[in-house]
């Protein structure tokens, strides 16, 4: 393998263009390297950053091929990137992540298989290949989501179901196609955590953020997470781990559960810029976008530690569609707070079209600013998500974790200790 650094001034070719696409571009650029995006949509968010922007479906072999072509190396933004793609490019350049990571990821239900096979730590999950199949699960399984293998996010592409009776209705909203049946799981706390890893294997793991989702999509984020220093432990062993095992180059997102009874799983992976570290722009040394252009470029990963806790809100369209549109001057009053648009023309309902963040002395008063920045943006949105009242308190007035937390804290519930093998080569990375 060339493990010679790409440097600046060299092409860097961005599979997808949306705002993860844009984000990266816009660092790439501060770093001196040129950016190159394909994207389906010619008005691709990236489009604005990119020095060109080719249009093609991520199905388009050939077109994947053209832009390796001229680029030195290239990156995606998005898992749903075909296999033959993904290929058709390496012809050219290099692609980080490989092609057998992004297809294990790129279906929901193998992705779960693969983590389940691989000992990381999953809730019960099932396939299903027909609506009675369905209703026999959620008979089993009790109240359950069911989730399309493919092209599903932020919630899109998945249906929820307390009983079997749904289940009829449920095939039908998913296609009609083979989907991954999870059992609902109670949970206390989402959080996430964020690998970058260079070819070498070496890494580096960004504190864990602490996540709030409204109707399956992402409300708020916030670092640092706050959280038990058992349960923080585990979820920055576990993303190495994974990453390791699918041997990712670039960014590698895992998106945890804790339960209420104290476990913590694997929800789902992001082998790209996630949602729940845009933060990292304001709070950390080395922003998550900027991170993933020095490890595709082979250079030396930079600090993820965070030098001021941040948080950030997502901006989706609903906040253009009120009566009342967004008072941005109003908004932008509120301390170290920061606005992110994607340049995204068109706000429709659930669509991600920008988002606020806010640093502080703490993770609480980052995310009381960004929440106080969103009810100055949009009162109305801000009723809607269940957040014009006072801010969620990430501890209670004593300081103290949570009471389930707290359990977790003393030792009572065991999260994730380490894979089952003896994986001793662990420490060669890092
Ligand atoms: P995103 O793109 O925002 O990450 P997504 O469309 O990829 O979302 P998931 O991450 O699978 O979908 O689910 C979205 C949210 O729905 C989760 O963050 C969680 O709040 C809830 N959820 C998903 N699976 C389960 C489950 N098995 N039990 C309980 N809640 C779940
Ligand atoms: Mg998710």
């Amino acid at each position: 393998m060339n493990t010679s650094a790409i440097l600046p001034g060299a092409t860097i070719g961005i599979l997808g263009g949306g705002q993860l696409g844009r984000m990266t571009a816009m660092a790439a650029r501060s770093m001196g390297y040129d950016v190159h995006v394909l994207d389906p949509d010619p008005m691709c968010a990236a489009r604005a950053v990119a020095t060109q922007t080719l249009t093609a479906p991520f199905n388009d072999a050939e077109a994947a091929a053209r832009l390796a072509r001229a680029c030195d190396v290239i990156t995606l933004e998005i898992e749903q990137i075909s296999r033959a793609s993904l290929e058709a490019a390496a012809e050219f350049a290099p692609v980080h992540p490989g092609a057998d990571a992004v297809y294990i990821i790129q279906d929901r239900l193998r992705q779960k298989r693969w983590l389940s096979d691989n000992n990381f730590p999953v809730g019960a999950f099932r396939e299903a290949d027909s609506a009675d199949a369905l209703a026999a699960i959620v008979a089993e399984f009790g109240p359950s989501i069911a989730k399309a293998c493919h092209g599903g996010y932020d919630g899109r592409g998945q249906a929820r179901l307390s009983d079997a009776n749904a289940a009829v209705d449920a095939w039908k909203s998913l296609g009609q196609q083979p989907c991954l049946v999870e059992q609902r799981i109670d949970i206390a706390v989402e959080l996430s955590v964020l690998v970058a890893r260079r070819a070498n294997g070496e890494h580096v793991v960004y504190p864990p953020s602490r996540n709030h989702h409204t109707d399956g999509i992402l409300t708020w984020s916030v670092t640092p997470a706050e959280l038990p220093a058992s349960v923080l432990r585990s979820a920055e062993e576990l993303a190495p781990a994974i990453a390791k095992a699918l041997g990712i180059v670039g960014l590698l997102a895992v998106e945890l559960f804790l339960t209420t009874d104290g476990q913590l799983l694997v929800n789902e992976l992001a082998p790209r810029p996630h949602n729940t570290y845009h933060h990292t722009e304001r709070a950390s040394a080395t922003s998550q976008f900027e991170q993933l252009v020095r490890a595709v470029c082979n250079l030396p990963l930079g600090d993820p530690r965070v030098i001021a806790p941040g948080a950030i809100v997502n901006l989706l369209g609903d906040v253009w569609l009120h009566d009342t549109q967004p008072d941005i001057e109003f908004a932008l009053g509120v301390p170290a707070s920061r606005l992110h648009l994607y340049g995204k023309a068109g706000a429709r309902p659930g669509r991600k079209m920008g988002h606020l963040s806010a640093v502080g002395d703490s993770s609480q008063e980052a995310l009381s600013r960004v929440l106080a920045c969103y009810r100055r943006l949009s009162p109305a949105s801000a009723l809607a998500a269940g957040l014009s009242g006072p801010p969620p308190q990430l501890r209670a007035a004593d300081g103290a974790l949570s009471v389930e937390l707290a359990a977790v804290d003393r030792g009572n519930a065991a999260p994730w200790r380490g894979p089952e093998d003896n994986d001793t080569d662990r420490e060669d990375v890092g």
